[in-house]
């Protein structure tokens, strides 16, 4: 397959302020040429075809959500297994009554906090989602980008789209252009090469569909600001605790997406995690001692509170290492108890098999 690929980086909220209510010609004509190529992308959408686009959490892979034959062909092109639902992208958000089966007053009260925006919500689908897109789930996965290609691209193709990330199943989320390029080069239609991800790591996933606001997935989108949007306790699946990921049983995630080994570079990965000065000098040892073995080593520290850099940043520095042909990262864990160093130690942890080393 031939994909086409189209620049579509002048598409940002900054560039349309300019053109459209700025009115400066040059931004303008800037900015209808990105519209054109959106509008050959919605196009291979409506003819069921696969598009691979920007949003603020990471690029995503999409179809048309009503036609099954080509949702379908996403699972084909990521080599995904096909229990494993995907979020349903929506333009507008009352466009969630065609795929909801239900509206309660706390997913109304969600939407109208945090959409548009990294929130995903699960609730109890309608008749028209096909199975394809949720798995055989009774619920399915539903959200509302903050990203103008994105948006652009939902509206002209005048439909939902289903879209997991834009990566082969298993390799960590791109958050740039030429990861998606490097992954599914050949595999898709057509890529919409836009501007790095703003957020980094995949949108939090919210259940509602038991009426308990449960945390399947944690993200940008905090537990406390939903408890506080909600007035009331929300929960996190125990399973997104667990520090061993499938060894423990007991506790089979509630989300399928969550059970299989998931971002994962080449090289093998550790964790390391303590106070700062010992993780450095930890990390430097072993560093070494593995060197004088022949093995490539990289290694992987954050800024002690950048958190959001670490988002943004976690799955570039993943794929750069593995294209530097190191065949070890030693990294440094992050705080848990900020949540969106949480949120990016739960993508780590997978990254690195829970292979994790206190030091
Ligand atoms: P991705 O699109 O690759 O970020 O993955 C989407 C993830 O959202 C899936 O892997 C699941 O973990 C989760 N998800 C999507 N739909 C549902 C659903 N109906 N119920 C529970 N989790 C879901
Ligand atoms: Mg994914």
């Amino acid at each position: 397959m031939n994909t086409a690929i189209y620049d579509v980086r002048n598409l940002t909220e900054e560039m349309l302020e300019r053109a459209e209510v700025r009115g400066e010609a040059e931004a303008r004509r800037a900015t209808d040429t990105a519209l054109e190529a959106v509008e050959e992308a919605a196009r291979v959408i409506r003819r069921g075809g696969l598009v691979a686009f920007p949003t603020e959490t990471v690029y995503g892979l999409g179809a048309d959500a009503f036609n099954e034959a080509a949702v379908r062909r996403i699972y084909a092109a990521k080599g995904r297994p096909s229990d494993n639902p995907m979020i349903v992208h929506l333009a507008r958000a009352s466009d969630i009554g065609a795929l909801a089966a239900a509206l309660t007053p706390d997913t109304v009260r969600l939407i109208e906090g945090f959409w548009p925006g990294p929130l995903s919500i699960v609730v109890k689908k309608s008749a028209a989602v096909p199975d394809a897109v949720t798995g055989g789930l009774d619920s399915v996965a539903v959200r509302m980008p903050d990203d103008p290609v994105a948006l652009a691209l939902i509206r002209r193709a005048g439909t939902p789209i289903a879209a997991p990330s834009a990566n082969l199943s298993g390799r960590p989320s791109p958050t740039a252009a030429e990861h998606v390029l490097r992954d599914l080069d050949g595999r898709v239609d057509a890529i919409l090469a836009g501007n790095p991800c703003r957020v980094g790591i995949e949108s939090t996933v919210l259940d509602l569909s038991e009426g308990r606001p449960v945390i399947l997935r944690p993200g940008f989108v905090t537990a406390d600001g939903i408890a506080a949007l909600l007035g009331k306790s929300v929960e996190t699946d125990p399973a997104i605790f667990t520090r061993d990921g499938d060894k423990d049983a007991a506790r089979v995630p509630k989300s399928p997406g969550m059970k299989y080994r998931h971002y994962a570079p080449e090289a093998e990965m550790m964790v390391l995690e303590g106070a700062r000065e010992r993780v450095k000098s930890e990390m430097a040892r072993l560093k070494t001692l593995n060197e004088r073995l022949g093995r490539r080593v990289g290694t992987l520290l954050f800024e002690e509170k950048a958190f959001l850099e670490a988002a943004q940043g976690l799955f570039a520095e993943l794929r750069a290492l593995d294209d530097a042909g190191a065949d070890l990262i030693i990294a440094g864990a992050l705080s848990e108890d900020d949540a969106l160093g949480f949120a990016v130690m739960n993508r780590m942890m997978k990254a690195a098999g829970y292979n994790i080393i206190r030091v």
